[in-house]
């Protein structure tokens, strides 16, 4: 994108706020972006607030598991915090900083993958020790963790921040492909999802090849007619995901590469969640529901993807709905029967958001619940049976939390009360639920869905926060980057 198309996209953001009486400068305030960090890839720090920051001479091992956004982000924002910091992050992956929310874009066709491939060593605050392995076993009793190289790491306080796994093994037809992690070496997936129209944009090289299939794919609609359309099928699964809406955003952006190459109508787009509405929070699934009705796409409600014929090209998925029964006399109501059964989708392009679960490392130690997941407060963000532990990111088990922007107020909060418990005092920041989806509707426009734990939509821009705007996709392709990279993880925004 050259200097011009910036200017144009600029001017066209300013006479949307100039709408609503405010500048873009005033946008950036409310949004708590700098006017620098939006387009100049600052730190969304401004020099007042970097002086408010006061040294604490706190003691004491901190091992961070998980050297990801939220990880490493966290072993950042300690170093500005602790006169004396003793961090060790353990984390394998040499990539483990990348840009997760890019992949959307790779696999859009909007940015290339090496714009969201970040190396770990780039990103480790200095002063901190980094292992380049995976915690496999963990005491906490004994505070206690070994590595699957047999190295031993005791410490005063533990931050998890593990992230997630990708459960394509749990789809029949697909086992071979195992787990995956997003910035894990993922060729056997990679391998396991083939050439012949199955994709995912949950690993960047599946973003990659996600763009690629697209591209194919709607080379063949040009080639079809509107009585033989091409079947392009999106999933969303029964686990929770991180990042609810880019199940969507893929099928928005294959709907305006269609749009894009004239060949809309000549494919049908269907979208099959395993829940019963498009988001959360009423006013945003209102809202989508409207953009599915205007874009011409198809939905069904409560199938979830459990088997997939890579030779008959066929999506096979658990579709349940509820039927009356006989009158209870004693609750004086109708009894309800729930029901299931199998339901064969031919596909000709199957976009895959896997079922995700936590860590099967974190999951059968005594530090999972029974779920899996990290069981912590959800507001103080310390683990419910061992106070030197705190997690945060998608490994926490905290409601609607599985987004960077979520680990973006997590991870000041964990500082905080890692630092007071240190101090031996009582936590007492906390974590409110916020997070945020920048759900993307086509090539140059997303709704910016913000909400927390009221279930209510929460704008920081008082703005309609169901209208699809220009100025948010200014914000997704040219600010988030820099100010997750630069920002987050110098520990400051
Ligand atoms: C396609 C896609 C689109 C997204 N879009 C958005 C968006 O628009 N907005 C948004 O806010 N968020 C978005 N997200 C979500 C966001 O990227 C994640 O919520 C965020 O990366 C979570 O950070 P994390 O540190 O918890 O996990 P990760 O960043 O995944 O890091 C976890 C790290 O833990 C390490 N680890 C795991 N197990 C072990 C072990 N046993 N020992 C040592 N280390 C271990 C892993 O190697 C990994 O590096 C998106 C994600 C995807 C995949």
């Amino acid at each position: 994108m050259d200097k011009k198309y910036i200017k144009k996209m600029l001017s066209e953001m300013d006479k949307d706020l100039s709408k609503h009486g405010i500048n873009r400068r005033e946008m950036m305030k409310l949004a708590g972006i700098t006017g620098a960090g939006m387009f100049m890839g600052a730190t969304g720090l401004n020099a007042a607030e970097e002086e408010k920051v006061v040294k604490n001479n706190a003691k004491g091992k901190i091992v961070i598991v998980g050297g990801g956004l939220a990880g490493m982000s966290t072993a950042a924002r300690l170093t500005l915090h602790l006169d004396n910091p003793d961090i060790t992050v353990i984390e394998p992956q040499e990539n483990s900083v990348s840009y997760q929310p890019g992949q959307t874009l790779v696999a859009g066709g909007v940015w290339d993958k090496d714009e969201v491939i970040f190396k770990r060593d780039d990103f480790v605050p200095d002063g901190v020790k980094v292992i380049k392995e995976k915690a496999i076993i963990f005491t906490p009793q004994e505070n206690k963790i070994v590595t699957d190289k047999g190295t031993e790491v005791t410490y005063d306080y533990l931050i998890l921040a593990m992230g997630l796994h990708l459960d394509f093994e749990r789809i029949k037809g697909l086992e071979e492909a195992g787990r995956a992690m997003s910035a894990g070496k993922n060729e056997r997936l990679l391998k396991a999802l083939g050439d012949d129209g199955i994709c995912s944009i949950y690993t960047a090289e599946g973003a990659e090849k996600t763009w690629e299939q697209m591209q194919k794919y709607i080379e063949k609609a040009k080639a079809a007619s509107p009585d033989k359309k091409i079947k392009f099928v999106f999933t969303h699964p029964s686990t929770p995901v991180k990042c609810g809406g880019a199940p969507k955003k893929i099928m928005y952006l294959a709907n305006a590469r269609l749009k894009e190459a004239g060949a809309r109508e000549n494919a049908e787009l269907t979208f099959y969640p395993n829940g019963g509405a498009m988001f959360g929070v009423p006013e945003y699934h209102d809202a989508i529901t409207e953009q599915f009705k205007r874009e011409g796409f198809k939905w069904h409600y409560r199938h979830n993807l459990v088997e997939v014929d890579t030779e008959k090209k066929i999506a096979v998925f658990d579709a349940k709905w509820q039927e009356k029964g006989p009158w209870d006399p004693v609750m004086k109501n109708y009894e309800v029967i729930p029901k299931h059964e199998k339901v064969r989708v031919p596909y000709d392009f199957l976009h895959i958001t896997p079922p995700q679960l936590a860590p099967r490392e974190i999951a059968e130690s005594d530090l999972g619940s029974a779920k899996g997941w990290v069981p912590v407060n959800k507001e103080t963000l310390q683990h419910i049976r061992y106070e030197n532990v705190f997690s945060l990111g998608d490994v926490a088990q905290v409601p609607m939390g599985k987004t960077g922007g979520s680990a973006r107020k997590q991870y000041k909060v964990v500082v905080d009360n890692l630092i007071a418990v240190m101090n031996g005092k009582k936590p007492e920041a906390k974590y409110a639920g916020y997070t945020v989806c920048p759900l993307i509707t086509d090539i140059g426009t997303v709704m910016l869905a913000e909400f927390d734990w009221t279930v209510k939509p929460t704008p920081l821009v008082p703005l309609d926060p169901t209208v699809e705007r220009w100025m948010w996709w200014l914000m997704k392709v040219y600010a988030l980057k820099p100010m997750t990279m630069y920002g987050m993880l110098a520990g400051r925004a």
